[in-house]
This record gives C-alpha cells, sequence and structure tokens, in this order.
C-alpha cells in the first residue's frame, strides 16, 4: 500500500476552496469548518497527517464511537478546531466528552438517541458544566446509491420531529437551551446524485430554521459526509457522482442561504463531515501476478482418428468446418458436445485421457471461433459468451477481503490496471483472483466507461513466465483499510507513505504488514506454545527415526521464521 501525503493536502485544500468561493461570491455570513470522520480511516500517520495540512483551515476530527473519541482527544489540539461525538453513547463516553471541553477542546455532544439527552444533562449537572450539544435529525428525504438506508424514517440514527420538539422543551426546563449549538444530519455515503442531497439539505435546512424560531441559537448547520468519489468515471453510476466538488459546496451554501435569508434567521457555520472525499484518493495497492491459468489453446490436440469415440470425430469435424458462414450451427453444436462429453465420462463411456482430449478440443474450437466471431458483426452473443468462457484468470498476491472488501461487499467498482508495460497494447482478456482459498476472493467487475455498467475481463499484459507483473487497485483510502478482515489469515499489508517535492521524493513513514505470529495472536494462538508444541513432536519422530536431528532442525527453523514473515506470499530467498 502506498500512501500519497501530497494528496491528503490536496483534497483538504480543495474542499476548503470549494466553500470559500460561494461565501464570497454571494455574501454568506457564516464560516466553514470541514471535520473529518475518522472511522473513513483512522490509520494513525494519515489522522496526523490531515490534522497537520488541516491546521489553518480549521479542519476538525468527528468520533462515531468511544475508542474513536479517545483517539481524537489523543491526536488533534488545534485551537478551536471542532470534535463533533457522534454515534451511540453511555455515560462514559458522554463524560469524556464533556470533561475534555475543561480542557479546552472543542467537542460537541450530538444527541444521536432521545435517551442520550438525559445522560448529557446528568453529566452536565454532575461537573456543573455547559456542555456543547448537537441534536441529529432523522430526515425523511432518503439519499440515493449503495447507502440508501442511512437516512429516511426507518434508518439507525437521529431523532424524529416528535423526539426533536420534546428535546427542545427538555432543555428550555433545564435551563440548557443555549448549550444547543449544532444541528447535525447525514444522508449516507457516496450519494451518486446531487438532486437527493439537494433535497435533504432543504429539509435539513428547514430544521435549522424551525429550531432558530422555537429559541434555540444555533451555531452551526453539520451537513454530514455523503460527498461521492468518482470512482468509475461514468458520471451515471453508484460508483460515480454525477457533480463536482464546487457544485456540492455550491448548493450546500446557496440552500441554506435561501431559506434561511427567506425566514430572516441568521446564516449558520456551516460543517462539513466529508471522510470518503478527503481521503479515497489517497492510497494505492500494488500487488504482484503470481501466474495466469490460460485457456487459450491455439494449437488443437492430436487429430481424433477411427476407433476414437464418436464424440471425438464430432469435434473433430466442428473443428476443421466452423468458417463465417455456419458459425452459428457450429457454435450450437460445440456448447452440446461438451455437455455430452461430461455426461459419457460420468456414465464410464468416455475415460480420462478421452475426456482430457475433449476439453482440449473445446478450448481450440472455442478459440478458433472466437476469432471468426470478433470479425461478424452480428455474432456479438457468441463473442461474449466465448469470451467469459476463454478469459484468463490472473492470479493475484493479495486477498481482496483485507485490501478491496467493497468490491466483495457491495460490488463496488474500483479503477484496477497494470502499473508498467504501459506502452504496449494489452490484449488479453482476465479476471484476477486472489489468495484466499474462497471463489468470492476474486474481482470480476471492471469499470466500462463505454456502456457506464461494468465489464467482466479487464485487458491486460501477456505474463511472461520469470518476470515480475505488478497491477494497482486504486482509490483504496476510504474504508477499505478498516473494513478489510484477516480471511484465511492474510492480514495488513505493508504501507509506505510517500511524499513529493522539487527534489524528489521521500519515505515518511513505513508501516510494517502483520506478521504470521500477530495475525495468529488474534485468534489466540501463542508463539511459544506452537513452536514447542511442533519441538516436541521432532522429538519423538527423532526417537522413533522418521526425521534426522538436522531435518528436524531444518523444520524448526523454518516453522519460526514462518511465524516471524509476511502473511503474503514472499520472492524465494535466491
Ligand atoms: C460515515 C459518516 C460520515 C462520512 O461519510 P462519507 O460519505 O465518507 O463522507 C459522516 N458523518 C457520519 C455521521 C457518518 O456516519
Amino acid at each position: 500500500m502506498i500512501r500519497f501525503p501530497n494528496i491528503i493536502k490536496a483534497r483538504v485544500e480543495l474542499l476548503h476552496g470549494c466553500f470559500k468561493e460561494p461565501f464570497l461570491d454571494h455574501g454568506y455570513k457564516g464560516n466553514y469548518s470541514g471535520v473529518y470522520p475518522i472511522k473513513v480511516n483512522q490509520q494513525k500517520h494519515l489522522v496526523q497527517e490531515l490534522v497537520h495540512f488541516g491546521k489553518n483551515l480549521n479542519l476538525g476530527l468527528e468520533c462515531g464511537s468511544k475508542p474513536e473519541l479517545l483517539v481524537v482527544l489523543a491526536l488533534m489540539n488545534t485551537p478551536n478546531a471542532l470534535i463533533i461525538c457522534n454515534g451511540f453513547k453511555d455515560v462514559e463516553y458522554i463524560e469524556t466528552a464533556i470533561l475534555a471541553q475543561k480542557l479546552g477542546r472543542n467537542t460537541i455532544i450530538v444527541v444521536d438517541r432521545k435517551e442520550e439527552l438525559h445522560l448529557v444533562i446528568q453529566a452536565a449537572k454532575k461537573f456543573n458544566a455547559r456542555p456543547k450539544i448537537g441534536f441529529r435529525a432523522k430526515l425523511n428525504t432518503q439519499g440515493s446509491g449503495k447507502w440508501v438506508d442511512s437516512s429516511g424514517a426507518r434508518s439507525k440514527f437521529g431523532l424524529t420531529s416528535v423526539e426533536i420538539v420534546e428535546g427542545i422543551e427538555t432543555l428550555i426546563k433545564e435551563d440548557l437551551l443555549e448549550c444547543l449549538e449544532l444541528l447535525h444530519f447525514h444522508i449516507g455515503s457516496q450519494v451518486p446524485s446531487i438532486s437527493s442531497i439537494k433535497s435533504s439539505l432543504k429539509e435539513g435546512a428547514r430544521f435549522y430554521t424551525e429550531l432558530c424560531a422555537m429559541g434555540a441559537q444555533l451555531k452551526y448547520i453539520d451537513v454530514g459526509g455523503g460527498l461521492g468519489v468518482d470512482y468509475d468515471g461514468t458520471g451515471n453510476s453508484d460508483s460515480s457522482i454525477n457533480y463536482s466538488e464546487q457544485e456540492y459546496a455550491n448548493d450546500v451554501v446557496s440552500t441554506l442561504q435561501a431559506l434561511c435569508d427567506e425566514k430572516g434567521v441568521p446564516h449558520p457555520n456551516i460543517v462539513t463531515e466529508s471522510g470518503r472525499a478527503l481521503v479515497a484518493h489517497h492510497s494505492v495497492l500494488i500487488f504482484n501476478i503470481l501466474g495466469v491459468n490460460d485457456l487459450h489453446r491455439q494449437e488443437p490436440p492430436r487429430p481424433a482418428i477411427k476407433g476414437d469415440p464418436t464424440i471425438m470425430q464430432d469435434m473433430q469435424y466442428i473443428f476443421e468446418k466452423v468458417n463465417k458462414d455456419n458459425i452459428f450451427e457450429c457454435f450450437n453444436d460445440l456448447t452440446q458436445s461438451k455437455q455430452d462429453a461430461l455426461q459419457l465420462f460420468t456414465y464410464g463411456v468416455l475415460s480420462l485421457p478421452h475426456r482430457a482430449w475433449c476439453e482440449s478440443m473445446y478450448f481450440s474450437v472455442a478459440t478458433k471461433m472466437f476469432k471468426i466471431a470478433s470479425q461478424l458483426p452480428d455474432a456479438d452473443d457468441i463473442r461474449a459468451q466465448l469470451s467469459q468462457e476463454l478469459c484468463d484468470t490472473y492470479f493475484c498476491n493479495f486477498s481482496v477481503f483485507q485490501s478491496v472488501p467493497d468490491s466483495w461487499a457491495v460490488g463496488q467498482l474500483f479503477p484496477v490496471m497494470p502499473i508498467h508495460r504501459l506502452n504496449e497494447q494489452p490484449r488479453r482478456e482476465a479476471t484476477l483472483a486472489d489468495l484466499t482459498c474462497d471463489s468470492d476472493g476474486k474481482i470480476e467487475k471492471f469499470i466500462d466507461t463505454e456502456t457506464g455498467t461494468y465489464r467482466r475481463t479487464t485487458n491486460i499484459h501477456e505474463f511472461r513466465e520469470g518476470e515480475q507483473y505488478f497491477m494497482g487497485a486504486f482509490l483504496t483510502g476510504a474504508y477499505q483499510e478498516i473494513l478489510g478482515d484477516l480471511h484465511n489469515l492474510f492480514g495488513d499489508t505493508d504501507a509506505v507513505h510517500v511524499s513529493l517535492s522539487d527534489a524528489g521524493y521521500t519515505i515518511d513513514h513505513y508501516v510494517p504488514g502483520d506478521t504470521v505470529t500477530e495475525v495468529l495472536s488474534y485468534v489466540q494462538y501463542g508463539r511459544a506454545e506452537m513452536i514447542d508444541s511442533v519441538r516436541q513432536a521432532t522429538e519423538e519422530s527423532i526417537q522413533a527415526g522418521s526425521i534426522t536431528k538436522q531435518e528436524a532442525k531444518l523444520l524448526i527453523k523454518h516453522y519460526e521464521e514462518g511465524l516471524s514473515g509476511y502473511t503474503y506470499l514472499e520472492e524465494a530467498d535466491t
């Protein structure tokens, strides 16, 4: 994994700049601050970089859980920068947030469930504090895209309008209304369409003006995340967006301004919680190809001869006779022969060598047919079917579940492509298979900018045995690292932070990936115990004479080295 801090800096500045522009153009009277929700990627060096680059731009942090709050308190001391406390809270979470205010940290406790308000009031009394409080509104407007369930009446978070009205009454009763500083809503991540964003803003802005009408003196409106990333470049899919960052900012500002002016309430300071849009671009996963399963077969097997099973004679005939005039008929015959061959084998009629011949011949005919079909305008169907059957599988030294889990979990598209030999046309059609023993561990959906949907294969160069071949999976900086799991015990990859300057590049950090021992400790295996158990087995085998002392020593050495090593495939020492 290579991370590029320069990209983080550029993204932080871009988003900030996008909001500055409409502020100046339209005389918006509030301020803008971004907060980065650390759940998107909590890696220490990354969050430190964000805090560093955001220092002069008032970038704050958002936490969605108690552990995240603890991270944020330790990591950020930018004066005045906001710390937005979201998520479900217990007494400890709330008390920590309130006490942190006494350290001068700008924590705002956002009430996500109505019960939390009472906990906040209790804690305020206990510490004689005036906590900064926010309300998260449950909007009726739904977002769009893959995370559409994050909003709407049945969504998990936020206060309904009834709960908000009751909450205001409670705050008035407790003489805490002036503590209510922020209104928050969030309609889900990766919103593909600007119209969903606009509708939710209108509803959110109405909550804001109504709260003002009820006497609240809100300082902030926090419009959440949702700003999408154009993963596939199409502008019209769930892995894309139909707006720019600037359009997003313009719409946020102008919608709020219009509704506030209409109701004669002051313009609030605007807070955004864009996470994906800040960090997705900054990292790329590089992996090498280990080998290829290549089904193309230019050379047919030995010709079928008299005395061979009829099915073989039939397939030989198709191979010799197929041409552009009879391709449709031959394609049907070929499909039938394939099925017949398998049945005959199961019934005990066809021997294993004969079945192997049929399989080889099948791919020879398919390869020949594919070439003919590629020249025929009306043979699209045949071409599509054959290309799927004939495509190569490239075996890749990574785990989909660890490094691009959203590709598997939600069908998210990521740009995946070779990173060298780029002056050579990639002529092979391939799918990518990972190291796990899971048939879902593969990438079979690739960006197709022409149709705006996806392709089942990607173009890749011919693999040359003995030569390194690397590919990159791009835009993997948001969510993938922390959602990634240990399927088959493949751990975190090595990561480096590379900065570019006029003088060249520097490696700011090297973060070694998990060792086998580390990964095993997550599932309660202890290194010493494991080594001892294998050592005891070697003692017994030495006694029994089935292994020599030297061999036993070598086995223990390999075992210990394996435990200290990387979980992914390594090059053999030469
Ligand atoms: C996840 C989350 C975000 C970040 O959303 P992105 O779409 O990644 O910007 C912001 N706010 C809240 C409350 C969230 O849960």
